[in-house]
């Protein structure tokens, strides 16, 4: 469940304040770079509601063809929104390994 190593920006070298300073510029920075937990899905437990995907902030869980959740660790935050939401508590977060 580790991210791949990339060659994209971590939170370290954002501008100060965060501040945006040309369009776009999203796509130069890992997103996933400053989250301390990491929600992980019991698709045995799912039910696939879908709510984790519809509460999810950063548009970070994906539904394959199957029908299954699944998230895309490139762009989670472990902001635990998606744990809050499942109301058959098939995400736990658990401590990010990186
Ligand atoms: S909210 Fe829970 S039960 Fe619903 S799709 Fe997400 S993981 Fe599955
Ligand atoms: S922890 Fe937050 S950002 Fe990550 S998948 Fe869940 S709701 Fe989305």
């Amino acid at each position: 469940m580790k991210c791949a190593k990339t060659p994209l920006k971590g939170w370290k070298e954002l501008p100060e304040g965060g501040t945006i300073t040309e369009p776009g510029s999203s796509v130069l920075f890992d997103a996933s770079a400053w989250r301390t937990s990491m929600p992980i899905i019991d698709h045995a437990k799912c039910t696939k509601c879908g709510m984790c995907w519809i509460f999810c902030p950063e548009a970070a869980i994906k539904v394959n063809p199957d029908g299954s959740y699944e998230v895309e660790y490139m762009y989670c935050k472990g902001c635990g929104i998606c744990e809050k939401a499942c109301a058959v508590k098939a995400i736990k977060m658990e401590e990010e390994k990186k």
